[in-house]
C-alpha cells in the first residue's frame, strides 16, 4: 500500500453517488414520456457497477482499450465511467471520421469491446471485417436482439440486467491511462493521446475553480460539444465532481433541440464550437421563435476562433454570455478561460468585447510560453507573435504509439502549432494554426483575423479566409463567403472589401472574395480550409 492518495476516477463517480444521490442526469430521447429519459446520479452510479462486472465478463482486462461509437446519452456517460472505474480505458471513437481513419484508430488503439448506437451500427458493419482486435460489440439498447449484422453483437440492457449492481474497482495507479482521445488530424492520420486518472482528476477540478468554468452543484450542464471530441471539454467528470446535473442532447441535436432543452430544463452552462452558436443564433432570427434562455450563465464557445460579432450578437440580442475558452485534445483539453479581471471590468464596452474575443487566461495549474522560431521566449506585450507551449498536470507527454511524437513534445513542453500574442495581463490572442497562416511574400497573414472582421458584416454568415498559390507573392488570401439568407443576391466583393479596407494593411487585403453556399467542416464543426484550399488551388484572382 502507498503513502500517497491516488487521484482516481473511481473518487469521482463515488462522491457523485455519495453526495449528490438525487441529483439527475436527463437525456433527450425522441418518443419517451416528455421526450427524455432522466434518472439519477445513484441510479446512474449503480449500473455504471453493473456495466463493470460485464466488462469482467466480456474478457476485458485492465489497461484494455473500450472503444465507444455513440451520441452523448446516459448510457454513453456510463461507459465513460465504467471503463476506467475497473481499470481499462474509455476511448471515445469520432463518429464522423472517414472510414479509413475509423479503421486506423481501432486498429491502432486495439479495441477489444466497443459500444455503439443503434443508428450508427451500419456506419460499423461496413468495416467490421477489418476492425482486427473488436471482440464483441454491445449495442446501446433495450432491445434483447439488436437487428445488427456486427459479429458478436449484444444487447447493452440485456448485459446489464444480467451483471451485479455490486463492484469494488481494482488497485490501480493514478498515471495509469483511463481514456484515450485521437485528434481529428486535417493532416496525416489522426494522433492517439491518452489520460491518465491523475490527469482526469486534476483537469476536472481545475474546470470547476471559480476562474475557469466555476461547476458547481447549483449548475445544470449542457454538452453540446460531442463525447467524442477531445474528452467532451471535461463536461462529464467534472460535472459529476461536484454533482452538477447534466443533460445530454442525445441523437443528432440541431439547433431547435438546443434551444429546447436549454428553455426546459434551466441549463446553466452548456458549451460546443463556434458552429453550432452561429447556428443557433441563424436558427433564432430565421424561425422566429423565442425561447427563455435566462438560466444560462455562460455558453462556452472552444475549438476555433470566435468572432467578437458572434459574443456582441449573444449578448445584445439574446442577453447571454459566450464565454471563449481554448484547448486541444493533447491537453485533456482545457488550456485557457476567458475571465474579466476586476481591473479591467470598466474599460469601454468595445474594447471590453475585443477582450472577450480573446481566448482568456492560462488556467491556474498549467505553465505557458510564448517563443519564436529558434524557441526563444517572447515578451508577453500583446504585439509579438510566436507559438504557444504548455506544460502541466493535464498536458499530454506524448502521442499513444506514435513516432509523431518528437516533432510536438520537446523538452517536456508540447509544442501547440498555435501562433498567439499575449497581452501583459496574459490574455491569449490566438492568431492562426501555423498551417492556416497565408504566407506572402515571405510575411505572414493571419487568416483569422481577416475572418473576423468580414464575418462582422451584417449580410454575412461564415467565412473562411485561405491562401491560394500566386507566382510573385508564393501565396495570397482568398476570401471564402457565406452570405446570409435574405443577402443571396444582393452581397457583393466590393461591400465585402469596403467594410474591412481600413482595418488593415493594403497587403493584408484579401486578392479576391468568392462566395458560396457552405464552409466545409471537419468532423468535429471547424471550418476545413484543406478542403477549400484543395478546391481553389488552380483559382486565378478575376479569372
Ligand atoms: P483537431 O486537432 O482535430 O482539430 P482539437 O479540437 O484538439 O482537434 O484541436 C485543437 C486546436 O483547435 C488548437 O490547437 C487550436 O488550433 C484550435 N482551437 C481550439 N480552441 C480554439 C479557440 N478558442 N480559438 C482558436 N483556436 C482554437
Amino acid at each position: 500500500m502507498t503513502m500517497h492518495y491516488p487521484l482516481l476516477v473511481p473518487s469521482i463517480l463515488n462522491r457523485a453517488r455519495t453526495a449528490f444521490p438525487s441529483k439527475e442526469i436527463i437525456t433527450r430521447l425522441e418518443g419517451a414520456e416528455g421526450g427524455v429519459h432522466r434518472y439519477t446520479y445513484r441510479e446512474m452510479a449503480a449500473r455504471v457497477n453493473r456495466l463493470c462486472n460485464a466488462l469482467n465478463f466480456l474478457g476485458v482486462k485492465q489497461g484494455d482499450r473500450v472503444g465507444t461509437f455513440a451520441w452523448n446519452t446516459y448510457r454513453h456517460l456510463e461507459a465513460y465511467f465504467a471503463s476506467p472505474v475497473m481499470g481499462a480505458v474509455n476511448h471515445t471513437i469520432n463518429i464522423r471520421l472517414f472510414p479509413d481513419d475509423l479503421v486506423y484508430i481501432v486498429n491502432h488503439a486495439q479495441d477489444k469491446v466497443i459500444f455503439v448506437d443503434p443508428d450508427l451500427c451500419p456506419i460499423l458493419e461496413a468495416l467490421a471485417p477489418r476492425l482486427e482486435s473488436v471482440e464483441h460489440y454491445v449495442i446501446l439498447t433495450d432491445d434483447p436482439e439488436p437487428a445488427t449484422t456486427l459479429p458478436n453483437a449484444v444487447s447493452y440492457e440485456s448485459l446489464l440486467a444480467q451483471a451485479s449492481d455490486q463492484f469494488t474497482p481494482p488497485e490501480m495507479d493514478e498515471w495509469d491511462p483511463a481514456g484515450l482521445c485521437y485528434t481529428s488530424a486535417t493532416t496525416g492520420r489522426p494522433k492517439g493521446v491518452t489520460y491518465s486518472h491523475r490527469a482526469l482528476y486534476l483537469h476536472s477540478m481545475a474546470e470547476c475553480m471559480a476562474d475557469t468554468a466555476a461547476f458547481s452543484e447549483r449548475d445544470t450542464t449542457m454538452a453540446v460539444v460531442p463525447m467524442f471530441h477531445a474528452n467532451c471539454w471535461g463536461f462529464p467528470y467534472s460535472s459529476a465532481l461536484v454533482g452538477a446535473s447534466q443533460v445530454m442532447p442525445g441523437v443528432r441535436p440541431d439547433p431547435q433541440a438546443i434551444c429546447e432543452l436549454i428553455d426546459r430544463h434551466r441549463v446553466t452552462v452548456t458549451a460546443g464550437v463556434p458552429t453550432i452558436w452561429v447556428g443557433v443564433l441563424d436558427y433564432l432570427e430565421r424561425s422566429g421563435q423565442s425561447y427563455d434562455f435566462s438560466s444560462l450563465r455562460a455558453v462556452i464557445s472552444g475549438g476555433s476562433a470566435v468572432p467578437v460579432s458572434v459574443i456582441r450578437a449573444y449578448k445584445e440580442r439574446l442577453g447571454v454570455d459566450l464565454v471563449h475558452a481554448y484547448g486541444m485534445t493533447e491537453a485533456t483539453p482545457i488550456v485557457t478561460y476567458n475571465r474579466v479581471k476586476t481591473h479591467l471590468e470598466d474599460l469601454p464596452e468595445d474594447e471590453k468585447y475585443e477582450l472577450a474575443g480573446s481566448q482568456g487566461m492560462v488556467v491556474a495549474g498549467l505553465e505557458m510560453r510564448l517563443v519564436d522560431d529558434e524557441g526563444n521566449d517572447l515578451p508577453w506585450d500583446g504585439e509579438q507573435r510566436g507559438e504557444l507551449l504548455f506544460r502541466g498536470p493535464w498536458i499530454s507527454r506524448e502521442y499513444y504509439n506514435d513516432e509523431r511524437t518528437a516533432e510536438t513534445y520537446i523538452d517536456g513542453w508540447y509544442h501547440s502549432g498555435d501562433i498567439a500574442s499575449v497581452d501583459p495581463d496574459g490574455y491569449v490572442q490566438i492568431g492562426d494554426r501555423v498551417k492556416d497562416m497565408v504566407k506572402s511574400g515571405g510575411e505572414w497573414i493571419s487568416s483569422v483575423d481577416l475572418e473576423t472582421a468580414i464575418i462582422a458584416h451584417p449580410d454575412v454568415l461564415e467565412a473562411a479566409v485561405i491562401a491560394i498559390p500566386h507566382p510573385t507573392w508564393v501565396e495570397r488570401p482568398l476570401a471564402c463567403v457565406v452570405p446570409r439568407e435574405g443577402a443571396r443576391e444582393s452581397l457583393d466583393k466590393a461591400q465585402v472589401m469596403d467594410f474591412i479596407r481600413d482595418r488593415f494593411a493594403r497587403w493584408w487585403l484579401p486578392d479576391d472574395v468568392v462566395f458560396i453556399e457552405e464552409i466545409p467542416k471537419t468532423s468535429v464543426g471547424k471550418f476545413d480550409k484543406k478542403v477549400l484550399r484543395e478546391r481553389y488551388q488552380d483559382y486565378v484572382v478575376g479569372g
